[in-house]
């Protein structure tokens, strides 16, 4: 099953761990091997944090408003639903002058709380860059995910 089903599909029994096969590779969580997120979501990495477009597994804390000028950002923390364990953020919404700017929810996850399993060994997931892709190739895989 390819990630985009997964994503897709809401009737998908949610926790589940991956056979470490050369088939797969896909982030999990460092404490409980629960699998997060697959590379093909992995968009872009900012010092420790990587950003997702989308990630499985996971339970949102109460949402958050964050008022910076005139900028509302809506977040809520991402848990990791078999341990618990804090991932980071999933930024619900953005608002400048009460004006949506973008309605695509997206994550931010702390890459120190994932390790990344490349098809042969398990490696940091922060030593993981995100895919080469041209802007028209995100586009599409942003369209075919949502
Ligand atoms: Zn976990």
């Amino acid at each position: 099953m390819a990630a985009e089903d997964l994503h897709r599909n809401p009737g998908w029994p949610l926790i589940f761990e991956l056979v470490r096969t050369v088939d797969y590779r896909f982030f999990h969580c460092r404490r409980c091997s629960c699998c997060v997120a697959f590379p093909d979501t992995f968009f872009e990495k900012a010092e420790n944090y990587g950003l997702f477009v989308a990630v499985i597994n996971f339970r949102l804390d109460k949402q958050k408003e964050e008022n910076r000028g005139n900028v509302c950002i809506t977040t809520a923390d991402v848990h990791c639903l078999q341990c618990n364990n804090l991932f980071g953020v999933k930024v619900i919404n953005v608002t400048v002058s009460d004006k949506t700017k973008d309605s695509r929810e997206f994550f931010w996850l702390t890459m120190t709380e994932l390790v990344y399993w490349n098809g042969h060994e398990e490696v940091k997931a922060s030593s993981v860059e995100p895919p080469n892709r041209s802007r028209r190739e995100i586009e599409e895989q942003i369209e075919r995910i949502y």
